[in-house]
């Protein structure tokens, strides 16, 4: 008796090299991305209340954000994400590309998920916004976070901070393919 190593595992595959996106299997969402080499690098970052902490990159790397953790992909997310769930990072560099994967282990415990911008002058919080996950779904919050995002960049109101005044860069989504010109460049600065 023969196995053959191209079946599926429990009816989910997901070759590295298929187009940038998001899969839904059970209690799990799984991105996975790849990236040209030479293209702005994309590294986690944290916010630790008072700053942003970069976590260092390695050519193999396995991060876990813990739930509650403020957190984002630079050039990948261009909002400050937090969850109920815990999400973890999967990063490696191959000679053709980097591979990026994200892991939600959306549970029952896995109610909101929420982004923010952080003013860069003072941290201060800027245009919190609030996704109900468990009523809509973990995949949702990941095709409608460029809703706040465009908001957030069309009302220079919010990108102001009303603490000291600074205003915000422009922000951008998710999916690279449905930038802007403005948000491409957001995209590339940070
Ligand atoms: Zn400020």
């Amino acid at each position: 008796m023969s196995t053959s190593p191209q079946l599926p595992v429990l009816g989910f595959d997901f070759p590295l090299d298929a187009p940038n996106g998001w899969h839904e299997a059970n209690r799990y969402l799984l991105y996975t991305g790849h990236f040209a080499l030479d293209a702005p690098p994309i590294a986690l970052q944290e916010w630790l209340g008072s700053g942003v902490e970069t976590v260092p990159m390695r050519e193999r790397q396995l991060s876990m954000v813990p739930a509650g953790t403020p957190h984002r992909l630079t050039h990948l997310s261009g909002f400050w994400r937090t969850s109920d769930a815990d999400l973890i990072v999967l990063r490696a560099v191959l000679p053709e590309a980097l591979y990026v994967c994200l892991y939600v282990s959306s549970g029952p415990t896995h109610h909101y998920d929420r982004i923010c911008w952080y003013c860069n002058e003072c941290g201060a919080t800027l245009a919190p916004w609030t996704y109900n996950v468990e009523r809509y779904g973990a995949l949702s919050f990941w095709n409608k976070v460029l809703e706040p995002v465009r908001a957030f960049n069309a009302d220079e109101a919010q990108r102001t901070c009303q603490a000291c005044g600074a205003v915000h860069p422009l922000a951008y989504g998710f999916e690279a393919a449905d930038d802007t010109t403005e948000e491409r460049a957001a995209r590339a600065g940070w």
